[in-house]
């Protein structure tokens, strides 16, 4: 999954840049308002993560832009502690929760996984596929309850199909979802990266749909 942090403050910015990279997930990062704005607004985010108050552009109106552009990606916002109306403005303008500084990192771990698995409708961290099974929280992987070693493309890669389950996900919205901006993209990677995955699980979760890309769906029963 990919994310983007919003934050103007850099040592905030590389706290909750390190705990989301821990986390296992790729973040780009922007340190104001118009910089947050525009890759917000041309990359296909799965969260955000957005300061309220931000220099250039504030948050408040980078939101309700990205929404007015039909942005739907879900978005926390960080708000001043004791600024109630911050909150009030942020969920008017389209953000889905919010985190009050000071924070404690879990917290806005917390906050994005349930973010996330709210828009692949799924009620709990764990998610299942036959007997494959991604732990979200613990990013942990088993297949019939042995754990699965994967690295981390390897697992952002499950991650993202896992999110997307019973949906044709293309070569190129994997590229999009699991690398950073910087990274030097290329969409054969992909189909080494499923090689590699495919072998690891050793069950046929990931279907290729010819021309179209991959699906994850339960092994058919024979
Ligand atoms: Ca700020």
């Amino acid at each position: 999954m990919r994310l983007l942090v919003v934050e103007d403050d850099p040592d905030l910015n590389r706290q909750i840049f390190t705990a989301l990279t821990d986390a296992g997930y790729v973040v780009d990062r922007a340190f104001d308002g118009e910089e947050g704005y525009y890759l917000g607004d041309s990359e296909p985010y799965d969260a955000v993560v957005l300061d309220i108050g931000l220099p250039k552009m504030d948050g408040i109106s980078v939101l309700e832009q990205w929404r007015r552009s039909g942005r739907t990606m879900p978005v926390l916002i960080l708000t001043a502690r004791d600024r109630w109306s911050d909150k009030v403005q942020g969920f008017d303008a389209g953000a889905d929760d919010y985190v009050a500084k000071p924070f404690h990192m879990e917290e806005v771990l917390a906050r994005l996984r349930a973010l996330l698995r709210r828009v692949a409708g799924q009620a709990t961290n764990e998610f299942n596929c036959g007997p494959v099974r991604l732990d979200a929280r613990a990013g942990r992987v088993t297949v019939d309850g042995n754990p699965v070693k994967l690295t981390s493309h390897e697992y952002r890669l499950l991650a993202y199909l896992m999110h997307q389950q019973g949906k044709v996900v293309s070569r190129t919205e994997l590229v999009e979802h699991i690398y950073d901006q910087d990274f030097d993209r290329d969409s054969n990677t992909i189909e080494v990266f499923i090689g590699r995955l495919r072998k690891k699980l050793g069950v046929d979760v990931i279907q290729t749909v010819r021309g179209l890309g991959y699906i994850l769906q339960p092994p058919q029963a024979a």
